[in-house]
């Protein structure tokens, strides 16, 4: 179920969203990065791990949603990381004594009671002069940005040549703005796309939150289409995007759901903004 993507770095595929876990073996064991979504596929994770003799020494989140914040409960208490950003929003959604009801809203019916809450979003928040992950095993650069999430961060593991795209670059889904954490959420992707942009070179293997792993010759034609989307939404045109409509992949027909309501969102905004676009 792991699968090798580069030198000691693996990908676990959830059933839900193609929702892909990221295994960095460490010196003295693993960093665990978007643990994953199903109660049982994370509990067979950290079983596989513990049997392979690689326990988990830390966790990182990429954004603060509820499918990224997840944890097994069977891993102990190993510190969990975010951005400051990402931390804080996370104690904020725990913080109001409904929270577990509020999330639970977000969670397709389908696999309700499958999602093991309890430990949802309790990470640490790192400050924004870290540049890397704290932890004893291959660099772990840090890329945020404001694009999709607050204090979304992209990792970048150099010397095995990984990116680790959290919801950004995906074959499947389409770039999801932030319609309350920024002021303007086109720019703020547009930008993300070009701090990306920046490290592609150093790029051979793309792991996207959700969807396929790309290689070298994927990252700039994902940087491309990522931003050819967010271009079309900017102009209020119609995608001929492949994710989008027909040609999308089997099981992601909703992903033109989402397009609508974006392009709502952001003839709301400009209406109330009186500007134009
Ligand atoms: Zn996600």
């Amino acid at each position: 179920m792991l699968r090798q993507v580069a030198e000691g770095v693996l990908v676990h595929q959830s059933e839900f969203c193609q929702s892909n876990a990221v295994v960095v073996q460490g010196r003295a064991g693993v960093l665990l990065v978007d643990p994953g979504v199903l109660g049982c596929e994370m509990a067979a994770l950290a079983d596989d791990l513990s049997d392979s003799g690689q326990p988990v020494v830390a966790g990182f989140s990429t954004h603060p949603h509820w499918d990224h914040l997840l944890w097994p409960t069977g891993l102990g208490a190993v510190p969990r990381y975010g951005t400051a950003r990402c931390a804080a929003a996370a104690g904020d959604q725990r913080s109001d004594a409904q929270w577990k009801a509020r999330i639970a809203q977000f969670i397709p019916p389908d696999i309700a009671g499958q999602v093991p809450l309890d430990l949802l979003g309790l990470i640490t928040g790192l400050p924004a002069e870290m540049a890397h992950i704290p932890w004893d095993g291959p660099e772990v650069r840090l890329i945020e940005h404001q694009a999709h999430a607050p204090g979304h961060a992209a990792l970048l593991i150099g010397d095995r040549g990984v990116l680790i795209a959290g919801d950004m670059l995906s074959d499947v889904l389409i770039p999801m703005l932030d319609f309350n954490g920024t002021a303007d959420p086109i720019e703020d992707y547009l930008a993300a796309l070009r701090l990306l942009e920046d490290v592609a070179g150093d790029v051979d293997v793309l792991v996207p939150g959700h969807g396929s792993t790309g290689g070298a010759d994927q990252v700039h034609a994902r940087i491309d289409q990522d931003r050819a989307y967010v271009h079309t939404l900017r102009d209020a045109h119609g995608p001929s995007d492949p994710r989008v409509g027909p040609s999308a992949q089997d099981g992601w027909d909703w992903v033109v759901g989402v397009h609508a309501r974006q392009l709502q969102r952001l003839a709301q905004r400009s209406e109330r903004d009186g500007t134009p676009g």
